[in-house]
């Protein structure tokens, strides 16, 4: 059975305090849920991270980085290693998120740098991907989707999956609060398991855990959730509310 997973990424929101008190109210609303074979997941900013490990300590929440720089460490100014994040107790990484693209300029070729360093210091990796609103209007969406994977991961060893998740988002979803219908996202999650079943075989294809973001939300969670090739969510605003994010957990 492939993991299910309800992962939470804060972005530039909530200082100190906020994070705190995050933490405090999923914790306490989690606590009771049957949670077997399903993961939970806090992504909250850099400066945050440490503070929310220690908080979420001997609880079933997980807090996990936004990104990270590829480089051992160095002249980086404002960057973030792998080192570093370990050395706070984070053992997971978000990489490739559709902002850290557009606005940071993250181009496969570094993400597939970035894959590698996280993948070298054991750290696990939520890679995200999903086409534009143009691509899928010119009917692109699949190969668009294609070649993020396939230039970003596909250098991988079929060992190295073991530590990584999907994370399909189609950007026109993501903070707009138009979601893909249940069947879109089926029908590219069927599509991206196939691309794994070609490159890596049935095993790769059958047990990596393939989440659907932008725009999850309680009332459409269930749903979507429902879909076979779909394991989980990668939620952005609906995140950052105790009630909201317990109903989507609820939802898996
Ligand atoms: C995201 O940032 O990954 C995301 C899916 O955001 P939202 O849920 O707000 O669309």
């Amino acid at each position: 059975m492939r993991t299910k997973i309800v992962a939470g990424n804060w972005k530039m929101n909530n200082n100190l305090d906020e994070t705190k008190k995050l933490i405090k109210g999923i914790r306490k609303s989690i606590k009771k849920l049957p949670l077997e074979n399903t993961r939970v997941i806090v992504a909250p900013t850099f400066v945050n991270l440490n503070s929310a490990v220690k908080r979420a300590k001997k609880s079933k929440i997980e807090v996990v980085a936004q990104n990270m720089h590829q480089a051992k460490n160095g002249a980086f100014t404002g960057e973030v290693s792998a080192d570093m994040l370990k050395s706070i107790g984070i053992k997971t990484v978000i990489l490739g998120h559709s902002e850290r693209r557009t606005y940071f300029g993250e181009t496969d070729a570094i993400l597939a740098e970035k894959v590698t360093s996280a993948i070298e210091n054991k750290l696990g990796v939520i890679f995200c991907f999903g086409e534009l609103l143009e691509d899928r209007k010119s009917d692109n969406h699949f190969s668009v989707v294609e070649n993020q994977l396939k230039k970003a991961l596909f250098h991988l060893e079929e060992k190295n999956f073991k530590k990584i998740v999907l994370a399909y988002e189609p950007v026109w979803a993501i903070g707009t609060g138009e979601t893909a219908s249940p069947e879109q996202a089926q029908e590219m999650h069927a599509f991206i398991r196939g691309l794994f079943e070609k490159q890596y075989g049935k095993g790769v294809a059958s047990r990596i855990s393939i989440l659907y973001g932008g725009s999850v939300k309680p009332a459409n969670a269930e749903e979507i959730f429902s879909k076979p090739d779909v394991d989980g969510g990668l939620i952005g605003g609906a995140a950052l509310k105790v009630e909201d994010f317990t109903a989507i957990i609820k939802a898996i």
